[in-house]
């Protein structure tokens, strides 16, 4: 049997080591939380993302609590949305049950990350800030340290506005290669960001599209600007558990949506089934295997699909939500439904996703995750 007194450190204070942290600590575990930056959400600048509400048959909402975590945490349903594609269609989706739900990210009193820091707390975690390299002697780790290549990278500003709450999303390679462009706006505050899956020594040209394409549509004054850069992973990993007793979690695992970059639910998930791995003494690997990795997957194959799913399927599939409130979230969910020709698709996806090594571009003279990560708030774009 595993020790009940063995301490627990997990590195990194994301959704997903806090998810984990949280859980750990309730069951009465030694856990202390290190974090290289100087709280949590500090990766992030405020920004909204969308907590997706698509994947799963439960709402979001529902598996949050099934998972014992409060929405202490600004946690706001979008059940509308304003569409277009790169040949200027506009498509006015709404949908009966929320398409995603919004969140803000950062240590301020309403984000995500200081919501669960909060229950984190509660439960008896404890925090070293500014600690990016722990003295760990003995125990668990549990490696929640985030993306560590690039294969998507977004450039984007947070700002204050009137506009009315909204969210836009443009799907068009002229503002975002392979990805979107977004603007979403709620209670005096916006994010607008382009989100790219190639070509990002341009992406300082890119983001100036979408800021020009954006403000056509959607006529919003901007207060108070912040600029901010994001990098994500599709670093699917072989060895979700390392040597010693350590356990990847989160993005720093490769767990992503490969489609659309949502992957907040998954860091969620997967930090809640290592801290179950530890408590139930079961095979981390086997849990991820069972609940994971199958939608892992698929998500692949789906974002190896995306340029034809662009083409072929979604302006038909956008068009039918205009008169079906329901169509929206069914037609997203459908695209994680395991099918057999996913399952053959799947080694193909995997050869053409090794053929990704982005993060070894440069730009302005340093690697694309050092760019990101230097990105100071006010930079200019
Ligand atoms: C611009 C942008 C927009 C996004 N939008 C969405 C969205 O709308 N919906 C969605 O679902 N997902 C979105 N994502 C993805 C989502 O943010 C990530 O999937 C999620 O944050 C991963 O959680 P995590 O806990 O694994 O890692 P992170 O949130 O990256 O947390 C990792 C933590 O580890 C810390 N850390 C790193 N290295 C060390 C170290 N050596 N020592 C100590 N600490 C360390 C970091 O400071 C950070 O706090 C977006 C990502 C970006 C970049």
């Amino acid at each position: 049997m595993a020790d009940v007194r063995e301490s627990i450190h997990v590195i990194g204070a994301g959704p997903a080591g806090l998810a984990a942290a949280i859980e750990l600590a309730r069951a009465g575990r030694p856990v202390s939380v290190h974090d290289r930056n100087a709280d949590v959400g500090l990766r992030f600048r405020g920004d909204f993302q969308g907590f997706q509400n698509w994947i799963w048959e439960k709402d979001s909402r529902e598996v949050l609590e099934s998972l014992d975590l409060r929405t202490n945490f600004s946690f706001v349903p979008f059940r509308a949305m304003t569409a277009y594609l790169g040949d200027g269609r506009r498509f006015a989706i709404r949908s009966e049950r929320p398409i995603f739900y919004l969140i803000r990210r950062g240590n301020t009193p309403g984000a995500l990350d200081h919501g669960l820091k909060q229950q984190a707390l509660a439960a008896g975690a404890s925090f070293c800030f500014n600690d990016a390299s722990p003295r760990i002697d003995n125990g668990w780790v549990i490696d929640a340290t985030g993306p560590k290549t690039a294969n998507i990278l977004a450039r984007g500003m947070v700002f204050r506005t009137r506009h009315p709450d909204a969210c836009i999303g443009v799907v068009d390679d002229a503002l975002a290669p392979g990805g979107y462009a977004y603007f979403l706006a709620c209670g005096g505050r916006a994010t607008l960001a382009t989100c790219t899956f190639g070509d990002f020594p341009n992406i300082g040209v890119y983001f100036d599209r979408a800021l020009a394409r954006f403000k056509k549509l959607a006529d919003f004054d901007i207060r108070r600007p912040k600029w901010f850069s994001g990098f994500g992973n599709f670093a699917i990993q072989s060895e979700l558990a390392g040597p010693g007793r350590t356990l990847h979690v989160g993005e720093s695992a490769g767990f992503q949506d490969y489609l659309w970059g949502f992957g907040l639910h998954l860091a969620i998930l997967s930090g809640h089934l290592a801290a179950r791995s530890i408590i139930e003494n079961r095979s981390y690997e086997e849990l991820c295997r069972l609940h994971l990795l199958p939608l892992l997957r698929i998500s692949l194959v789906n974002r190896w699909l995306f340029p034809w799913l662009v083409r072929l399927r979604l302006p038909g599939q956008l068009r039918a939500t205009e008169t079906d409130p329901w169509h929206f979230v069914r037609f997203l969910h459908g695209q994680y439904r395991p099918t057999p020709l996913k399952r053959l698709l799947y080694p193909l996806a995997l050869r053409s996703l090794r053929r990704w090594p982005k993060d070894r571009l440069r730009l302005g003279g340093q690697s694309v995750i050092e760019w990101a990560r230097d990105c100071k708030p006010g930079a200019p774009g």
